[in-house]
């Protein structure tokens, strides 16, 4: 390993649909680093009935954001347990610009910051069209099409700004998403690799 790969806190960002959960657990993977995804500890939560659960289940049907203050503390806790010390990936989250302000406060109070933001980029087309398909194979209850577009326009109205705020910081690797699984897994190693950030694993099947 290189120096500049002794940690690695990286963001994986793309519209639903984008297949940034799949990338994400290779490349967590591929890194040794957990995969903090909120969209399924909510899940979890939902599934298992716990606390949290109830309080975000019928949020989450309707697929409007949870409050900013109940993920921001979800997520610093994850964020605190030791596997995540020198390295995670976050998915889903932050998702908007008051969670953006919450992981850099926390972040900073540790003296830490994200090394790299990678964005998936697919068409609005594909991606409702990879979201049918998901629908009609695994029946996730978010997945109508009401609530696709809800969450679609709440990708294109809040999420997507805050890739403007990390672009400008230099955080951002775009990649296409438009490919085999992976192709575009490839993509993703090749843009880290060229910004000091090698995998010890890169190797990893898309399909683990
Ligand atoms: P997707 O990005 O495909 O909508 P996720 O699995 O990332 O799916 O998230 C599912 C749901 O969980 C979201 O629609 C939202 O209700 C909730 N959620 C996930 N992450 C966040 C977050 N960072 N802030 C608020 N709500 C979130």
């Amino acid at each position: 390993m290189t120096a500049a790969t002794t940690h690695a806190r990286f963001l994986i960002v793309g519209p639903q649909g984008s297949g940034k959960g799949t990338q994400g657990v290779v490349v967590a993977s591929a890194f040794g680093i957990p995969q903090v995804a909120t969209g399924d500890i909510f899940r979890a939560n939902v599934a298992g009935g716990t606390e949290l659960g109830k309080r975000v289940q019928a949020i989450i049907e309707a697929g409007d954001l949870v409050p900013d203050e109940l993920t921001s503390e979800l997520v610093r806790d994850r964020l605190s347990q030791p596997d995540a010390a020198s390295g995670f990936l976050l998915d889903g989250y932050p998702r908007n610009r008051g969670q953006v302000a919450d992981l850099d406060a926390f972040l900073g109070s540790r003296g830490e910051q994200l090394d790299a933001v990678i964005e998936l980029a697919v068409p609005r087309a594909e991606s409702i069209a990879r979201l049918r398909q998901r629908a009609i194979e695994q029946g996730r209850t978010d997945d109508t099409e009401e609530v696709i577009s809800n969450r679609l326009a709440i990708y294109e109205r809040e999420t997507a700004p805050i890739l403007d705020d990390y672009r400008a910081r230099d955080l951002v690797v775009r990649i296409d998403g438009v490919g085999s699984l992976d192709e575009v897994t490839a993509r993703i190693f090749e843009a880290l690799a060229v910004r000091g950030f090698a995998a010890a694993h890169p190797g990893t099947p898309a399909t683990a």
